[in-house]
């Protein structure tokens, strides 16, 4: 039996039940399925909220990922850099545009790129670095930029997991050249199917995602350039702008809850995530060490609480890039966390009985096991 789930999609649907029907209702009968009034609503509402000038909806987080890459000239021959402990979504991107992915590895307490290892990592061949807010955590983005800056490389943050989080009281998204988001459903800001976006600050940028993501047109059947079909459709936008009104408090409790179980765990075997300072953390994920994690995992399964691990297998050691043909022990960190690292349940419905229940069956993991 469950007694804490992972995550609990239907818990929130309940709550907005109303407004999203009657909002998806709407879109049925204007029947505006691709594009039109909430698609062109979303994306102002969400680029104001990212801090940003520009958003172009897209198909998910992927796309978005590999457009912005497309849009900024970045293809075959090329290098890009990004985190070795990142969803492999992010490497994917880099080589559906004909690139090659060159991994850095993360940060011992953050989790996020480990930005004193970025500039060894650079050739003659590296045009762009995508840091990735990983678990909702911004990565240190001020030595990246700098970094960027002095070789003149672009960067695209990976926001997929991290809407709303801010660094140094700017939101992500407002600070590289361009970002993405993902509205995957278990996402912070979630669809009710796939949804993705692009921010940026610049136009020029702006409009050749627009561009390519719509068969190279801005007028119907004017066809500027070969483009892609990749679209946030008029439904998902419509379900989204709901939502975007209770992001913040989802937030609130999001952060709220991780400071409970941050209050309650206290097994000296488990190591808590911690927010750094210049970070506020949106919690996408709450993730904790052990050495004992396969112990762990089914000690705390028994009791009928869901765990993930985000990411069992470091994107190197994966069979899909066994082609890059990485050793292990290159990214010692990454690798060791691979092996360590356990998400809880957290989402913003959690209650704080729940997380007792958690935090206290976690606190006797020694005396039960
Ligand atoms: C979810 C995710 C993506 C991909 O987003 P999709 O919408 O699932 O394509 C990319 N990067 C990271 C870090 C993610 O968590």
């Amino acid at each position: 039996m469950v007694t804490v789930p992972f995550l609990d999609l239907k818990i929130q649907y309940e709550s907005i039940e109303d407004e999203v029907m009657s909002a998806v209702k709407k879109v049925f009968s204007q029947a505006a399925f691709i594009g039109g009034d909430e698609v062109q609503k979303f994306e102002e509402e969400f680029a104001n909220y990212s801090q940003a000038q520009y958003c172009v909806g897209v198909a998910n987080g992927t796309d978005a990922l590999w457009l912005a890459l497309k849009a900024l000239g970045v293809g075959q021959g090329d290098e890009v850099i990004t985190a070795a402990n990142t969803f492999i979504a992010t490497v994917e991107a880099i080589s559906a545009v004909g690139a090659t992915p060159v991994l850095v590895d993360c940060d011992k307490s953050t989790y996020t790129i480990d930005v004193t290892k970025i500039e060894e990592r650079i050739t003659e061949k590296t045009r762009a670095v995508i840091p990735v807010h990983l678990y909702g955590q911004p990565a240190d983005m001020d030595p990246i930029m700098n970094i960027a800056k002095n070789y003149n490389l672009k960067v695209v943050e990976d926001a997929a997991q991290a809407h709303g989080a801010e660094y140094k009281g700017k939101r992500v998204g407002s600070i590289g050249d361009i970002a993405c988001f993902s509205f995957y459903p278990g996402k912070n800001l979630g669809a009710y199917g796939d949804g993705g976006a692009v921010v940026t600050h610049n136009q020029d940028l702006a409009t050749k995602i627009r561009l390519l993501s719509q068969h190279g047109s801005i007028e119907k059947y004017v066809h500027e350039v070969p483009g892609y079909n990749s679209r946030l459709d008029g439904v998902q936008a419509a379900i989204l702008r709901i939502k975007l009104k209770y992001i913040e408090e989802w937030t609130k409790m999001r952060r709220k809850n991780a400071e409970i179980y941050n209050n309650l765990l206290r097994n000296p075997e488990v190591t808590k995530p911690i927010e750094a300072e210049y970070s506020l953390h949106v919690f996408h994920l709450y993730v904790i060490r052990t050495k004992r994690r396969k112990a762990f995992i089914s000690y705390l399964n028994d009791k009928g609480i869901q765990t993930g691990i985000h990411y069992p297998i470091p994107v190197h050691l994966s069979n899909a890039y066994k082609g890059l043909e990485i050793p292990i022990g290159t990214y010692p960190v990454a690798e060791k966390y691979g092996n360590d690292i356990v998400s809880l349940p957290l989402f913003p419905e959690l209650t704080k009985e729940q997380i007792k229940f958690v935090s206290n069956a976690i606190n006797n993991f020694d005396k039960d096991y």
